[in-house]
């Protein structure tokens, strides 16, 4: 018997290869998931400067997709 040892997996953080925009500014560290965008060419979040799509390993949220289905 095992009892006292609980055996548990603990939960893996699962990361991914992610589109993100990241600000262009130099000293800004700002940036958004693709997801989040609010247009086709957003702007920082931060500073308002203009951003540049980049590849990010991320970790995968659990609701990327925030749309409502009904
Ligand atoms: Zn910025």
């Amino acid at each position: 018997m095992a009892f006292g040892r609980k055996n548990q997996v603990e939960e893996e953080i699962v990361t991914k290869d992610t589109k993100i925009w990241c600000c262009t500014a130099e000293d800004c560290k700002g940036w958004i998931r693709d997801n989040f965008k609010s247009s086709d060419s957003p702007l920082c979040p931060l500073c308002k400067s203009e951003m540049e799509s980049q590849t990010k390993e991320l970790q995968v949220l659990e609701n990327p997709h925030p749309i409502m289905k009904s």
